[in-house]
């Protein structure tokens, strides 16, 4: 099976809670088809009855891996839900979310949203000293921490667990009478609380509410552990908050109909395109989103500049995973498969086309020559963020320095190599202005290479990339 190439910063995860309502583990599997966008390559629920926790996955999308039979299989008021794109570890079953073991503080299902950068020492540490672990995944060594903690009590065990690990970690955890929420004192990845009636709902974005009438309540904190259970919630502080919420949720990895970090994500993304505008005007007839996640940012540089957008590209939403691609026939089949184009609206058309990243360059290079194909006369390219030079090592997949475009040619080497008359990319003071980051509280680091933690390899040996 032939995978479709996308230049694109891979999803991470999403990760879903319910607590209080007799469907749970139908409100949860709403709640990650919502989220199938963060991760598509695995998908699972925990439950919790009262008395013992379940636990289902498997690989594929969220309607893939679930049927009527298995959902009934999952009783009880409190879940949780993963949906996964492997950023640490093997892509196989066995590293598949939530993570579920039986241990000294009873039985605990894990699931995490990002990446730690230090669980490769700590594993390699834990494994000298005989432990043993049953994935690949970088999430599972908090296990080993929370059994080891000498505190009965589950928060003092779970914020001793927290206290080892640096990194990345958006967390919902299941025990038999509890879920809890658990952001990491950065807060990189977003994580927000819900309610339904009477019960309590978690999700990395709000678009997951929208699916189930939910209503938005709060984000969970930087480093806030929020307990849910019989008594209500419980909101407990393991660490001083040290924001570095990641601006690339707003840029491209969030759903823009969602608000994370407490911002409107479409909102951002049209500011984002107002600024590029701008600080990279055109002279042209039409502004040409690379849909989908171009959309927003287009719309915002069409307002700006008064130039009318066109959707000179179609995106086609059918194109499977599983699609098999016929040999090396036709070079850019990939492309071509996703993106088509308008040629009515393009032909003889001055044409400002506006993507939300260039990462390898590859794609850029073919979408240019697609539109020009068709008959534009000029394309100026906008990038609605800007140059990508470092690697994420907070749960993003991102390919390796010398791979990102950026990291390794000037922009006007950029623009010769994908075929643009111009590019333009916005700025990072204009980025942070588009998201009100007025405080340094986002990361940046994939634009500047200054990453706000000690950045160890993440599990490099385990690692799998295709
Ligand atoms: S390095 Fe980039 S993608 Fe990773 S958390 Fe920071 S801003 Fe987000």
């Amino acid at each position: 099976m032939a995978s479709l190439p996308v230049d694109k910063f891979h999803d991470e995860c999403g990760v879903f809670a319910v607590y209080g309502h007799p469907e749970a583990a139908k409100l949860t599997y709403l709640g990650l088809y919502a989220l199938q966008h963060r991760g598509q390559e695995s998908a699972g629920i925990a439950a919790s009855n009262g008395d013992e926790l379940v636990c289902y996955k498997g690989m594929g999308h969220v309607e893939e891996v679930f049927t009527p039979q298995i959902l009934s299989g999952l009783p009880g008021y409190a879940t949780i839900g993963h949906t996964r794109y492997s950023t640490a570890g093997d892509t196989d079953l066995k590293n598949a979310q939530p993570l579920m073991v039986s241990c000294q503080k009873g039985q605990v299902a894990l699931a995490h949203n990002g990446n730690l950068v230090n669980a490769a020492s700590i594993r390699r540490e834990l494994e000298s000293r005989g432990d043993i672990f049953q994935t690949t995944s970088d999430s599972e060594v908090i296990f080993h921490y929370l059994a080891r903690s000498k505190h009965s009590g589950i928060p003092e065990a779970i914020a001793d667990a927290l206290d080892r690990v640096s990194g990345a970690y958006s967390l919902v955890m299941l025990f038999k009478d509890s879920v809890v929420a658990i952001r990491d004192p950065h807060g990189f990845r977003p994580l927000c609380l819900g309610r339904l009636g009477g019960a309590y709902v978690v999700a990395s974005e709000t678009c997951a509410f929208d699916l189930i009438n939910a209503h938005y309540v709060r984000e969970i904190e930087p480093g806030e552990m929020l307990i849910l259970n019989g008594e209500g919630t419980t909101s407990l502080r393991f660490a001083p908050p040290t924001p570095k919420r990641c601006i690339f949720e707003h840029v491209y990895f969030s759903r823009p109909d969602s608000v994370i970090f407490g911002r409107s994500v479409n909102a951002s993304r049209e500011m984002l395109g107002r600024l590029l505008a701008k600080e990279h005007p055109a002279d042209a007839d039409m502004v040409v989103p690379v849909p989908d996640s171009g959309v927003p940012a287009a719309i915002g540089y069409a307002a700006e500049s008064g130039i009318p957008m066109k959707m000179g590209l179609i995106r086609n939403h059918y194109v499977g995973r599983t699609f098999i691609e016929p040999s090396q026939a036709i070079r850019d089949f990939g492309v071509k498969l996703k993106l088509n184009p308008v040629r009515t609206l393009l032909a003889d058309q001055r044409v400002v086309l506006v993507d939300d990243s260039i990462i390898r360059g590859t794609t850029s290079r073919k979408i240019v020559r697609i539109v020009r194909e068709a008959g534009a006369r000029e394309v100026h390219m906008r990038i609605s963020c800007p140059p990508t030079i470092s690697p994420c090592y907070y749960g993003i997949d991102t390919p390796t320095k010398n791979e990102l475009i950026a990291a390794t040619h000037t922009v006007e080497e950029i623009r010769e190599y994908i075929g643009a008359d111009t590019l333009g990319y916005l700025s990072i003071e204009g980025m942070r202005r588009a998201v009100n980051d007025t405080e340094g509280d986002y990361c940046l680091a994939c634009y500047t290479a200054n990453y706000p933690t000690v950045v160890q390899e993440p599990l490099i040996a385990l690692r799998h990339r295709d």
